[in-house]
């Protein structure tokens, strides 16, 4: 409805864009440090103010390389200060940080690259080897950059080194000011489904999902902060954004994110909480367990990308005493959507209904709508037990894709997902599947991630995944994929017996399968379509 008479509010109108956010980092926590275990070998030390200085610098020569307002800018990077900058100083100049996952093959990566015309191609050492297929196989990059110094650059005169690009040139830049929707960050979806897509964000849902994360996860000036989420894909969550936003510290682990070596980390520079997907944490909880304690200052993670598992909460919070909040959103979302927190009404609960309701995605962050349909589109009743398509709205969430004419909403301008999931009298949400992962026997829907949990708590089990396969009767039924811990194989009778109580007696899966290790995607999730390639053949028994 419109209305007339409005009277408009006499604030200033000024921009939400992202370069203020270092700005403000480098005048007010310009000490505090950003650190990173180098691909070079040693620990890099800077702080926000040095940050800031070379971020200056680098805008200086992404101008001199003749990178215009609206160009792409792409990166094949891990986590690191130099990636860092990018971020800042290709949006700062108004052009547009295309970041690329380097864990696609170099025919995804060519296709990604072409299909945005980037201009320049900022690459870590161990890519250089993609590079010549890059030559080759894409038109539109003028530039090849290796992000390194002169004393590591690969190649024979191939590319330019980062470090040589920055050291002629001055660290003031003066900053241009424009619409804050203005794109700054572009991240194409993993392409399961199809092939992968652009979502261009712009300043203004950068800095405000920044907002939101931070007031969602509660960082402060004293934290110091370990992204595990990479940098290549959604932006690391939001955290590069976020962290400067509220002054906290951030630590990049580069390439080691084994384990040992995120634990080695997190005790040398005092890391306080850490963001990751739940394969991250699977090699973190072992290491602790070897060692018997939790990295020194490690009070809390934030989990995402894949369901948390019941048995990962319960280790970080009961045995280590890690506080875990679980978070949910997706590449269209900037990413973030909800984040766990418990409210103080549920301090009565018991540990393990405490850990229960932890297992859920949790509450949505202010500035996300979240909506539960069912086939036709009607409104499903939060009840907590009513399952249908989840559907979002808010300002840091696509409204259609990068070079796509149509929109990407529903008629009535909501985000549809892909996931199934509830939400209950609280607000909780609860992922229930993806749309295409779904289990349907007898018509009604089993929860493979539902059913993976709960497996996932057997001793014997180290990763779990669950398919529909083709049922005569039931139409579809679940079969267990599992990978074991040790030598002890559980049948499918051991596993049932098990999971008797934990789940409805008729999701109880019909057969178990072993294999070395599950297929896992760029993204850090189970490729479960491999999965049903690998197992079309598989026929259950009688
Ligand atoms: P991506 O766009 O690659 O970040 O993937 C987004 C998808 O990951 C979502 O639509 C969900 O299916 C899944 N996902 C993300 N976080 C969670 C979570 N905490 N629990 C269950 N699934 C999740």
């Amino acid at each position: 409805m419109a209305l007339s008479g409005l009277m408009p509010g006499l604030m200033m109108d000024r921009p939400l864009l992202v370069i203020p956010l270092m700005q403000y980092a480098a005048a007010y926590h310009g000490d505090t440090k950003v650190v990173t275990q180098s691909l070079e070998g040693p620990i890099h030390r800077t702080t926000y103010a040095e940050t800031y200085r070379r971020i200056g610098q680098l805008a200086h020569a992404l101008v001199r390389l003749g990178i215009k307002p609206g160009d792409r800018v792409a990166t094949l990077a891990l986590n690191s200060w130099r990636h860092l900058e990018l971020y800042y100083a290709v949006a700062g100049i108004g052009a547009i940080c295309h970041t690329v996952n380097p864990r696609l093959s170099p025919e995804q990566i060519c296709y990604i690259l072409n299909h945005a015309e980037d201009c320049a191609l900022f690459f870590d050492i161990p890519f250089a080897p993609v590079m010549a297929k890059v030559k080759s196989a894409t038109s539109s990059i003028r530039h090849l950059i290796a992000m390194t110094d002169a004393a590591h650059l690969p190649g024979d005169g191939d590319f330019l080194a980062y470090e040589d690009l920055l050291a002629r040139e001055p660290h003031d830049y003066d900053w241009p000011t424009f619409d804050e929707n203005t794109a700054g960050q572009l991240c194409y979806t993993s392409g399961t489904t199809g092939m992968p897509k652009g979502v261009l964000y712009s300043h203004r849902a950068l800095v405000l999902h920044g907002w939101g994360m931070m007031a969602a996860c509660g960082l402060n000036v004293a934290d110091t902060s370990l992204p595990v989420v990479p940098m290549f894909h959604v932006n690391a969550w939001g955290m590069p954004y976020g962290a400067p936003m509220v002054g906290a510290a951030q630590v990049y682990a580069g390439r080691a994110m084994d384990g040992p070596s995120l634990f080695a980390l997190m005790d040398s520079e005092d890391v306080t909480c850490a963001q990751g997907v739940p394969t991250i944490w699977m090699g973190l909880i072992a290491e602790m367990r070897a060692q018997g304690r939790k990295p020194k200052h490690l009070e809390r993670v934030l989990i995402g990308g894949a369901a948390a598992p019941v048995s990962m909460v319960e280790a970080f919070e009961l045995e280590f005493g890690v506080e875990v909040n679980q978070g949910w959103g997706m590449t269209e979302m900037t990413p973030l959507g909800v984040v766990n927190t418990l409210k103080p009404k549920h301090a009565s609960l018991s540990k393990a209904e405490k850990i229960a309701l932890k297992a859920k995605q949790g509450r949505a962050v202010f500035g996300v709508e979240l909506r539960i349909v069912d086939a036709s589109g009607q409104l499903l009743p939060r009840d907590g037990a009513s399952a249908g398509h989840l559907q979002v709205r808010g300002p840091w969430i696509a409204k259609s894709y990068y070079k796509e004419t149509t929109s990407a909403l529903t008629l009535d301008g909501w985000f549809d997902t892909g996931d199934i999931a509830t939400l209950d009298g609280d607000g909780y949400l609860h992922i229930t599947d993806r749309a295409k992962d779904i289990i349907k026997s007898g018509g009604e829907w089993i929860s493979s991630v539902d059913l993976e949990n709960a497996v996932l708590g057997h001793p014997d089990i180290a990763m779990a995944a669950v398919i529909g396969v083709p049922h005569e009767r039931w139409q579809e039924r679940p079969l267990l994929i599992c990978v074991a811990r040790g030598a002890a194989k559980p049948t499918v009778g051991d596993i049932n017996t098990w999971l008797g109580g934990k789940v409805p007696k008729w999701w109880l899966p019909d057969a178990v399968a072993y294999i070395e290790g599950l297929p896992i995607g760029p993204t850090g999730k189970i490729q479960k379509n491999r999965l049903r390639e690998q197992f079309k053949d598989f026929k259950l028994g009688a």
